[in-house]
This record gives structure tokens, C-alpha cells and sequence, in this order.
């Protein structure tokens, strides 16, 4: 994968819309604001592929690129914002539910957390998602340009810790603003997509 060919293909606000055929998907997901449209346009060396810094919480839908034609990544909607309305809160579990009924299609999870805070308990929620598929998992602790040297290695502790995470389990330590650790994030995404076609 060069990631040359980028292509949107849809925007899933129901489980009808919810995009499962023959390709692997590389899922994102993440508290609103922490910086996952950031990280995925980092990834593709896009600067405005993903919506970054619109008001969060307000999209409850699942985004599907597609990725030279190999592999789809899919956006989840971030979650976690306070002033959500309840009912959105529900279309959102509902989504999810939906989403990873059927995790077969999933080649590779990424949780982005903030790496300057314990994981939150939906951040936790998230993980469980995740790891009740068996998919392989990476974390990408993301905004460690924020950190001190010093914080860096007990702040990844506590994200390990707190999502009970198994030793085969990465956590990154990723700066979607300074681009830190990308190449590290890409082979992941290699690999994994790589692993789904052997
Ligand atoms: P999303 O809601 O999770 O998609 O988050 P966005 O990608 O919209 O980013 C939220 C805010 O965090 C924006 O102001 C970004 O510029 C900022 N941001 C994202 N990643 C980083 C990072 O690695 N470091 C710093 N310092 N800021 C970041």
C-alpha cells in the first residue's frame, strides 16, 4: 500500500449503510477531539482528508475510504463528548452494536487515546469493542508532543494498565501534529493488511 489512492465511499449513519464485502477494514476509533482526524490524515499525508476540529460529537456515522483498492478505513464516530443528547448517545451504542456484529471484515483495530490523560471509561468501553472481535489491536497514544520526556513512559503505563492490555498489544506513542511515530503506525497497517490476504 502507497496510500496514493484515497477514495471516500460512504457515510454510514444506520447499520443498513454499514459497508462489509471481500477487503479487510483498519478501523479507527477515539474520544471526540483526541485527534483522530488528525491521526488518519497523518497516515494518508493528506491535510484535509478526514474533518478535523469540527464540533464534536455531532456526527453520529461510520466513514468508509477506501484504500488503493486494497483495504477500506473505516472513521468511527467519536464518542465521549458531554453535551450529547441522550438520543444520540443511544443511535451511537446502537451503531456500534450494529458495526461490530460482524467483525470478520476487521483486519486491524486502532483506539486513539489522549496520552496526556488516563483513559476514560468510554475509551475502556471502546477497547472491550474491540477486543471481544480478537482483531489485533494497536493504541496510538496520540498529542505526545504535549508531554514532557519525563511524563512519557508512566502516562503509557497508565494507558496499558487502565485497558487491561494484553502484551501483544502496541501502544504508540503518535503526533499527529509532528507526525512522531507515523512510520511506526504505517507498517502496523501494513502488516495487518498484509496478515488478512496471507
Ligand atoms: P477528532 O475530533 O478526534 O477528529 O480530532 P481532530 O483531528 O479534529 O483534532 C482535535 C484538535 O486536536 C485539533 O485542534 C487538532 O489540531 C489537535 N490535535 C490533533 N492531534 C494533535 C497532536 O498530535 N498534537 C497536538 N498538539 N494537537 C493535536
Amino acid at each position: 500500500m502507497n496510500f496514493h489512492n484515497v477514495e471516500f465511499i460512504k457515510s454510514a449513519a444506520a447499520s443498513a449503510g454499514i459497508l462489509q464485502d471481500e477487503l479487510p477494514q483498519i478501523v479507527f476509533a477515539g474520544k471526540s477531539n483526541v485527534g483522530k482526524s488528525s491521526v488518519i490524515n497523518k497516515v494518508l499525508n493528506r491535510k484535509n482528508f478526514a474533518r478535523v476540529g469540527g464540533t464534536p460529537g455531532k456526527t453520529v456515522h461510520i466513514n468508509f475510504f477506501l484504500i488503493d483498492k486494497t483495504a477500506y478505513f473505516v472513521d468511527l464516530p467519536g464518542y465521549g463528548y458531554a453535551k450529547v443528547a441522550k438520543t444520540e448517545k443511544t443511535r451511537w451504542r446502537g451503531l456500534m452494536e450494529s458495526y461490530f456484529s460482524s467483525a470478520e471484515h476487521i483486519a486491524l483495530g486502532i483506539l486513539i487515546v489522549d496520552s496526556r490523560h488516563k483513559p476514560t471509561q468510554d475509551d475502556v468501553t471502546m477497547c472491550n469493542w474491540f477486543k471481544q472481535t480478537l482483531c489485533p489491536l494497536v493504541i496510538v497514544a496520540n498529542k505526545i508532543d504535549k508531554l514532557k520526556k519525563s511524563e512519557e513512559s508512566g502516562n503509557l503505563a497508565l494507558i496499558r494498565e487502565t485497558l487491561e492490555l494484553g502484551d501483544e498489544v502496541k501502544v504508540i506513542p503518535f503526533s499527529a501534529e509532528k507526525g512522531t511515530n507515523r512510520d511506526v503506525l504505517l507498517s502496523e497497517i501494513e502488516n495487518a493488511v498484509k496478515n488478512w490476504y496471507n
